[in-house]
């Protein structure tokens, strides 16, 4: 087959790709963790997109959550049949997003009408996941206009829960069987502008909450009470500091090189001016290079605690929302690698290189099963920032190699 005439084909549905993208922004699927619905209106849309372009075999795998109105976390699968069936070919996006953030903050459109300007599309979960959801839809649609059989069966997966740690999601379906050892894995949800990188391995990563206890007061008299939000703050400064500077080793086939500790969330505390609060919480996001151990982390994290707990008598609890130690990276030479490296060297003309980065995402649960799993996209990067948007082309051209992908017998 000629991968041009495939290209070309892509080329053409780029107005339907395009309008599938709005579609599917426009209805936000935000997780409960975040105060939103879940997944679930979104899947539905999904599941009419792919019906109307007529693929025929849709699955819909249900994990269950009472923390959302209709109590389910949907995963829809499409199979499209190749020539063989032994080891399948999965290319899997989620379907959630990430909150909007402040909203003052997006100037060029609201977060969920969607625009197109200047050959992007914005709207938040545009770039991060839904781009990758309908460039992975539309190379097979292209291939079944063209009456093209891929080499191996390919799957597209779309995923729930993705941002808050997958449980609903992609490790739910690795709990059903539906993967195998052989299965080609690919995750298009990191890269670089130009499409140049592979992600093979990710940093480990802990967020915690740092939960510090004073006492309330007026604040005309705040000897009477202990500041809660100034030992939070005096804490999580000093906190800081000491992580970056015990951890400040750099490993360059990582982006960033160095590990990453940031202060992000903050919750909220008193509702008046006047009033010196008893309670302060706030979160760390840290993301941590493979050679550092993630309970030293922490156990440096409380240890530091008991010392302002002490300087300041104040309570301070951490409370570890997630910890993921980082799996051992895919190699290099992996299958999937190789192939995709040679799908975009042939698209693209460029040579990718492989490294790992601090984001956790799907790959990471297939690679702690001993399974090779490649992160690859093309993105200007925009993800969870105000004023996100997908560009176009991107969305096109990353079609075209997923199509060579599925055509090429590797
Ligand atoms: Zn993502």
């Amino acid at each position: 087959m000629s991968s041009a005439r495939v290209s070309k084909e892509i080329e053409k549905l780029q107005e339907q790709m395009v309008q599938s993208l709005i579609e599917l922004i426009q209805i936000p699927a935000v997780g409960p963790e975040n105060g939103g619905e879940g997944e679930s209106r979104k899947a539905e849309k999904l599941v009419e997109i792919c019906k109307r372009l007529k693929f025929d075999k849709i699955e819909t795998f249900e994990a269950s959550d009472d923390r959302v109105q209709c109590k389910k976390r949907p995963n829809v699968i499409v199979y499209v049949k190749g020539e063989t069936d032994k080891e399948k070919l999965w290319i899997i996006s989620h379907l959630d997003i990430v909150p909007p953030g402040e909203d003052s903050l997006w100037t060029v459109t609201k977060p969920f009408q969607p625009i197109v300007k200047d050959g992007k599309v914005y709207g938040r979960g545009s770039e991060d996941n839904t781009q990758s959801v309908v460039s992975s839809i539309f190379a097979l649609k292209a291939l079944k206009n063209l009456g093209i059989k891929p080499k191996r069966t390919v799957a597209l997966c779309f995923v729930s829960d993705e941002e808050m740690g997958s449980k609903y999601g992609i490790q739910y379906l690795i709990g059903k069987g539906l993967f195998s050892k052989n299965d080609l894995i690919v995750v298009p949800d990191g890269g670089n502008s130009n499409g140049s990188f592979l992600e093979i391995a990710e940093k480990s990563s802990l967020w915690f909450r740092v939960r510090t206890i004073g006492k309330q007061a007026h604040a005309s008299e705040p000897s009477k009470g202990l500041n809660a939000n100034r030992v939070g703050m005096e804490y999580a400064l000093a906190l800081d500091k000491m992580l970056h500077a015990k951890y400040r080793g750099k490993d360059n086939h990582f982006e960033p090189s160095e590990s990453t500790f940031e202060p992000t969330k903050k919750e909220k505390n008193v509702d008046a001016v006047n009033i010196v609060p008893g309670e302060d919480i706030t979160y760390f996001d840290c993301r941590i290079l493979p050679k550092y151990d993630v309970e030293e982390v922490l156990k440096r994290t409380m240890g530091l605690a008991k010392v302002y707990e002490k300087k300041t008598g104040a309570k301070i609890g951490i409370e570890v929302v997630s910890k993921n130690k980082a799996p051992k990276p895919t190699s290099a030479n992996a299958h999937v690698v190789l192939m995709l490296r040679d799908a975009i060297k042939n698209i693209r003309g460029i040579e990718a290189k492989v490294g790992g980065i601090g984001g956790g995402t799907c790959a990471a649960f297939f690679r702690r099963k001993g399974v090779p799993a490649v992160v690859w996209g093309t993105f200007d990067e925009l993800a969870h920032q105000p004023n996100e948007y997908a560009k176009i082309e991107n969305m096109v051209n990353d079609a075209k190699v997923f199509a060579f992908l599925a055509t090429c017998s590797g």
